[in-house]
């Protein structure tokens, strides 16, 4: 493993000044990985206190979590974080110790790490110290905490979440004992504020193996999104479906890209389901109006969370849109780029390829239509197909010369839009400022612009 340089110079500075000086924790687990990439992250742990680290750096190391023992010492690799060795003191509330004491032994500071795979530590020779067997953990695929499950899910829950990230992320199960701990501890995530259980669990669905943690648990994520649960084992009652409306659900997730925005929607899309279930006299399944019991259900699901304003409106948008029919020619594919722009039109096609994806297999041949959308779309954004406002040849400039004043400008504005996106005027300025000067009050352009 190659600890990149300028972190040996801090792991140097402290051994020359007597200190012991390790690289741990998520840096080592992803050294040591198979096909793991090379860390970004390198945390370093020392037996030296704060006021000892300050004193080997000077005016490069800042106390940035002096509770915590953490001190930053800048670099021209950037910043790095060395943390005295300490001891977690009592647990409160599931959540944070009490107090933290320093210690100068660094196999006491790996002791209060969460797992096997987080608890290793590597140094300027090379040597590794894990106590926990955490190395081979890592190598057979293991999930394992550091000390007895349960009382370690208890002192701090947000544990729960994060091993079943490393899990998803690093494709690890956890051993009987901790997933046993993982499940009858779940509860205890209640108490964990809202913008951690984002933190870790975004950190999840963006995981390599996100549907399989999600398949393996999904009563942990009952606990804060409790309107997963109707989903489990509800059968869907149509041809169309060959899977429960979770699994449906999962194979979806598992069919789009590793990438949050696509990976949050894939797992809301159907969540309206079973709410909106009705049975026909043929005794079939339908789900009207389930795109909108998803979307509203998405979107208080994602406040709870205490998402972004802009991620959240990005994935109900989709939630609301999955279930349309994509657009298939010119002109309305330039319609769906207006309202929803390119990147979240790309989106949408990768949403939709993965829902039917979780159908059953005889109506995969809908990626068809969707190849075609995509192959449209590809060649009016290679035509610089206009879109938006700001492609259009006409700005509000030209119509104030033409007399349009307030509210009147974006109106005429985007009634010709509307015009240039159908294909009722070219995007050419003197067609444009042409058609505005026969028609004074662009009422029709108007009217369009509202659609
Ligand atoms: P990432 O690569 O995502 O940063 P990481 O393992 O470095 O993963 P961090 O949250 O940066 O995760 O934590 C650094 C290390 O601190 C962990 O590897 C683990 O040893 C320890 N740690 C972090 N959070 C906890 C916790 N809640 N309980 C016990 N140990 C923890
Ligand atoms: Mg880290």
């Amino acid at each position: 493993m190659d600890i990149p340089e300028n972190v040996r110079t801090v792991l140097g500075a402290l051994e020359a000044a007597g200190h012991e000086a390790w690289c741990v924790g998520g840096c080592v687990r992803d050294a040591l990985r198979d096909g793991g990439q090379r860390p970004e992250d390198w945390d370093v742990a020392s037996s030296a206190l704060p006021e000892e680290t300050m004193a080997v750096f000077g005016s490069r190391a800042e106390p940035t979590g002096l509770k915590h023992g953490t001190v930053t010492v800048k670099t021209e690799g950037g910043p790095v974080e060395i943390t005295t060795y300490r001891i977690d003191g009592a647990y409160r509330d599931h959540r944070r110790p009490e107090s933290v004491s320093f210690t100068r032994s660094i196999g006491e500071d790996l002791a209060r790490r969460d797992f096997t795979v987080n608890a290793m530590a590597w140094n300027l020779r090379g040597e590794l110290r894990d106590p926990f067997g955490g190395r081979e953990d890592l190598r057979r695929r293991i999930l394992r905490c550091v000390g007895d499950p349960d009382r370690r899910f208890e002192e701090d829950a947000l544990r729960i979440l994060r091993g079943l990230r490393f899990s998803a992320a690093l494709g690890l199960s956890a051993e009987p004992g901790t997933a046993e701990a993982i499940r009858r501890n779940r509860e205890g995530l209640g108490d964990i504020a809202p913008e951690r259980i984002q933190s870790e669990f975004f950190k999840l669905l963006s995981g390599t193996w996100a549907a399989e943690v999600l398949r393996e648990y999904p009563e942990v994520f009952g606990v804060f999104w409790p309107e997963l649960l109707p989903m489990v084992g509800f059968g869907q009652r149509n041809r169309h479906h060959c899977y429960d409306v979770w699994e449906h659900t999962l194979h979806a997730l598992a069919a789009v890209p590793e990438d949050l925005t696509l990976r949050c929607t894939m797992l809301l899309h159907d969540v309206g389901k079973p709410a909106s279930f009705t049975l026909d006299e043929h005794g079939v399944g339908h789900f009207y109006g389930h795109p909108a019991a998803s979307r509203r259900l998405a979107d208080e699901m994602l406040r709870r969370l205490r998402c972004k304003t802009d991620f959240r409106e990005t994935v109900v948008r989709l939630v609301e849109w999955h279930d349309k029919n994509i657009p298939r020619t010119d002109k309305a594919i330039r319609r769906a780029l207006r309202i929803l722009g390119e990147q979240d039109l790309r989106r949408l096609i990768l949403v939709k390829r993965a829902d039917n994806l979780g159908q059953a297999p005889e109506y995969w041949d809908r990626q068809k239509e969707l190849d075609k959308a995509e192959e449209i779309l590809e060649r009016l954004l290679a035509e610089d197909a206009c879109f938006s406002l700001k492609q259009l040849a006409v700005k509000g400039g030209d119509l104030l010369a033409l007399g349009f004043s307030g509210p009147a400008v974006g109106e005429a504005l985007n009634g010709l839009l509307g015009k240039v996106v159908d294909g009722a005027l070219p995007n050419r300025r003197e067609a444009l400022l042409a058609y505005l000067q026969n028609e004074p009050l662009a009422e029709g352009a108007a009217k369009d612009g509202r659609e």
